[in-house]
Parts: structure tokens; sequence; C-alpha cells
């Protein structure tokens, strides 16, 4: 082993909680390393989530697009599939981005080093190479973001090539002629409608009554309609107890919420039924970091765990677990580091679903609010009262408000739509700002947009508004 190496900030784990991290640390003066399995930063958001996933889902609308068209005069000619040119393209708008950040890191100064970190105490490490070469890493703080992976179910394990997870989904080896995809969050649903409408034949099966648990039910409708229908069938209330591999492909049997047992084949199964941190085998036992029943880090508003010389960030530390929350964690931890006084205190995080429709919200849901027996205001504007979704031939939205009854001031926003995943930062902006309904409805909107349904929306907290008409008497919907 070479000698050791020292640093001021170690920060294991190079997704966009760790580079986030590591660049604002550098930005900020102070000595970083970064250390990652792969040959640049990029985490499992650009390798193998939120980028991939969302080229092939531009793909799925490119196509759905096209084929809509028809009602406009404008014919193509018929679909031709070239996957393997699909993969060449997602590999290279991942090569570009994740290069692009190697080359961020260069240009900060930040070390870089290529390969697995454990702790041998609370400020050492050792980095393992591919090759086995192991270097020792001192450093004086450390940031722990080494992320998460798919979650697996040991019952339903088989050892098989039909069996995917998102990671080898997103490879788009083949299009199985049938698929079943299992979980219905949003991983399932954005890929289960890439493979649909690519052609496969694509079979959903889920626990709960429906998709996306716990997003408000007006909103998941609007999507349900359209994505529900590129699914050939559709299990609610449903587990799958055993997958068997015939020679003919996957025999999956299901119990319903009834009790009755059936079983189907399909030529692949996708398995996303969540995430899992990768807490283990990081020699935290040789730490104070303390973990929850559930393997997630415990961290505090700085993101310091039990252990003074160690923050952690990203998924390893729990839900919400999205790129944009890692990153924002990713500044705060810096910022503590370099001895400023800030916290992580987000009164907005915003999730969008990438399918099409989009779906997103930020700050409370309408579901949440009621049961926590808050009094709000609630306004809905349907997108078919929108000029420009009229000119997209997508009516299929609704931009809904949720106002603090008291205050006025909006603590929620829901969106589904094209685009929902644009606008929905209009809704944290407001939330964050402390804005109330009155101050988006007085805010000039550009014409025709989609953003004009958020300002519509909120003059609807207050009756009317210029494209809707309510009849006089019920003023509020007061809930
Ligand atoms: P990660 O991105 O998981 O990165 C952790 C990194 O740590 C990895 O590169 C790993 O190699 C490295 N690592 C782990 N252990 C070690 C170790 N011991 N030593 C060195 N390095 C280590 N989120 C969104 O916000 N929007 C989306 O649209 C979206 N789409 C997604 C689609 C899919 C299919 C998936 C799977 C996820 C998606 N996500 C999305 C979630 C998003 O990818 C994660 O929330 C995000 O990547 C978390 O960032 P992170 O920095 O915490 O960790």
């Amino acid at each position: 082993m070479s000698q050791p190496l020292k640093t001021q900030v170690a920060v294991i784990g190079g997704g966009p909680g760790g580079y986030a991290a590591a660049f604002a640390a550098a930005d900020l003066g102070l000595e970083v390393t970064l250390i990652d399995l792969e040959p640049n930063p990029g985490g499992v958001c650009l390798y193998r989530g939120c980028i991939p996933s969302k080229a092939l889902l531009h793909c799925a609308k490119v196509i759905k697009d096209a084929e809509e068209a028809a009602q406009w005069g404008i014919y193509f000619e018929r679909l031709r599939i070239d996957l393997a040119q699909m993969r060449e393209q997602k590999d290279a708008v991942v090569g570009k981005l994740t290069g692009g950040l190697g080359q961020l890191a260069k240009a900060r100064k930040i070390r870089y080093m290529r390969g697995r970190a454990a702790y041998q105490d609370s400020t050492t490490l050792t980095v393992t190479a591919d090759t086995g070469e192991e270097q020792t890493l001192v450093c004086k703080q450390s940031i722990l973001a080494a992320g998460s992976r798919p979650t697996t179910i040991p019952s339903l394990l088989v050892d098989s090539p039909r069996m995917m997870n998102s990671t080898r989904a997103l490879e788009i080896e083949d299009l199985p002629p049938t698929l079943l995809v299992v979980g219905g969050g949003y991983i399932g649903l954005e890929l289960g409608s890439v493979y649909a409408t690519l052609g496969s034949q694509v079979t959903l099966v889920e626990m709960t009554p429906s998709f996306l648990p716990g997003v408000d039910e007006d909103l998941r409708q609007i999507l349900s309609e359209r994505v529900g229908g590129l699914f050939y069938k559709k299990h609610f209330n449903t587990r799958v107890e055993k997958i068997k591999e015939m020679k003919k492909g996957l025999r999956v049997s299901f119990r319903g919420g009834d009790g009755n047992a059936f079983a189907e084949t399909f030529d692949k199964v996708l398995l996303s039924v969540g995430r899992t941190p990768n807490s283990s085998g990081l020699g935290l036992n040789t730490t104070k970091v303390e973990l929850n029943d559930r393997g997630f880090v415990k961290v505090d508003a700085q993101r310091r765990t039990s252990d003074p010389a160690i923050f952690a960030i990203g998924d390893i530390t729990g839900e919400p677990m999205l790129a944009h929350k890692a990153s924002h964690e990713g500044r705060v931890a810096a910022e503590v580091i370099a001895g400023h006084n800030v916290a992580f205190e987000p009164r907005a995080i915003p999730a969008v679903v990438f399918t099409d429709p989009e779906l997103a919200w930020c700050g409370i849901t309408e579901t949440q609010a009621k049961k926590e027996g808050r009094a709000i205001n609630v306004a809905r504007f349907p997108w078919g009262a929108s000029g420009r979704a009229t000119t997209l031939s997508r009516p299929d939205g609704l931009t809904k408000l949720i106002t603090e009854r008291d205050t006025g001031q909006v603590i929620g926003v829901g969106i589904v739509g094209t685009a929902a995943g644009e606008l929905i930062s209009q809704g944290v902006l407001a939330i964050e700002m402390g804005a109330t309904a009155e101050d988006i409805g007085l805010s000039i909107h550009p014409h025709p947009t989609l953003s004009e349904t958020v300002m519509e929306s909120a003059d609807m907290i207050f009756g009317q508004s210029i494209h809707m008409y309510r009849p006089k008497a019920k003023k509020d919907e007061q809930a």
C-alpha cells in the first residue's frame, strides 16, 4: 500500500448528492477528494436513473406525438425502431453529461479517486480500486453520499436473464413480447410506459388499490386515464407470490385482495418495488454513525450524523429519494463544514412522475392536509379551459392550488399534464417565498402558456378566473 493521502473533505459517492457537495465544498475553498466506483461523477441518477430513463421516455413521447399528429392531418410512414441506435444515443447522452461532470470536478481541482471506500475509523478511509489496489485516505471530515440500489424480494429471487431491475430495464436489450412490471410507483410507471409504447404487451401488478400511493386522487385519475391505457392488464390489490422459470418464460403466481390465486406467464419481469440504502459494507461499525431500522443513516438538520466527523446526504438518508433533494442536502453539508450556519429546511421538495402526462406536486397534498385536519382552501383549474393545452391537443391536465385558509399562503401545488415537471417549480417558488394566491393571481403570466393555469388556479381560490366560470353561491371549496 502506498503512503496515506490527506484531504480536508472526503466525499463518498459521486451521485447528485456527492458531486454537488464536492463542488460546493471546493467553491468554498475547501480541499476535496471525491470517491466513486464509476469513471466520472454522476451516480445512479446519471448512469442508471433519472437521465437514461428520461432519454427513453423522450423516445416514447416522440412515438405518441407522431401517432397523434394524425388528427392535424400529419401522417408518418410505418414506425420502425432501431433499438441498438436508441441505446447508443441514450448512452451518448449519459456519456456527455458524466464527462462534463468530470471536467467540472477537474476545473475545481477536486481529487477524483475511482474505487470503493470504506471507513477504518471516523477520519480514515480505505479506497480499493478495481484492481484490488488499496489506498488510505485521511480526512478531517467526510460526507457520505453512497446512495441506494434497487430493492430485491428474497422470496422472488430467480436467477434468470428474464428478470430485470430498473438498471437492466434501462439497457433495453430487447422488447419482450410480454412484460410484467411489479410495482406501480414512479419507476415502474415510467419504465412500464416506455416498454409499452415501444411495443411490449405490459402488465402491471401493484399491492395497493392504485398507482402512486399517496398522490391526490383527482391528479392520479387524469394520469391513470392515459398512462393506465398503455398497459394491457393492471392487477391492483394483488401480490406476486412466486416466480418460476419455465421453458417458455417466467410463470408468475399472484394472489388478489379477495384471496384468489392465479398465474400468468411472461417473457420478462421487471421488479421495481423500491430502493434500499447502500449503508452496508462501508465500515460504519468503525464510526459512531447510527442507522435507523430500515438501514438509512440518521442525520440532523445540518446533515450531521451521530459521528461529529461524518455528514450524510441523499438517498442513504431516506425519503424522498430524489436527485434534487440529494443535491440540496449536499450544498448544506458543504456549507456547514465551511463554517456557515445553515440547515436543510425546505418548505417544499417537488416530486415529478415523468410519464405522459407528467404528474408533479410540491408542499402538502390535499389528502395529507385533510388527514392533519388543516383549514385549507383548494382550487382546481382544468386544462380544458387552457388555450395552450388546446393548441397542443392535450386538455388532459389539471392544476391545483392549496392555500392556508387563515393566511392565504400557498402551501401545496399539484399539477398533472404535459410539462407538469417544468411548471411545478412555480409552485415551489411560491411556497418558499411565502406567496399568497393573490400574489400569484397578480403576477402577469405570458399567453398562451401552460403556466397560465397556475395563475388561473390562484384566481379560482377567490371564486372565478377569466377562463372558468362558476355560478355564484359556491364561492370557495372549503376543506
Ligand atoms: P446515488 O445517485 O445513488 O449515487 C451514489 C454513488 O455512490 C454511486 O455512484 C455509487 O457507485 C457510489 N458508491 C456507493 N458505495 C460506494 C463506496 N463504498 N465507495 C465509493 N462509491 C460508492 N430522481 C429524481 O429526482 N428524478 C428522476 O427523474 C429520477 N428518476 C429515476 C429513475 C430511476 C430508474 C431510478 C433508479 C432513480 C431515479 N431517481 C430520480 C432517483 C435518483 O436517481 C436518486 O435519488 C439519486 O441518484 C440519489 O443521489 P445520491 O447522490 O444520494 O446517490
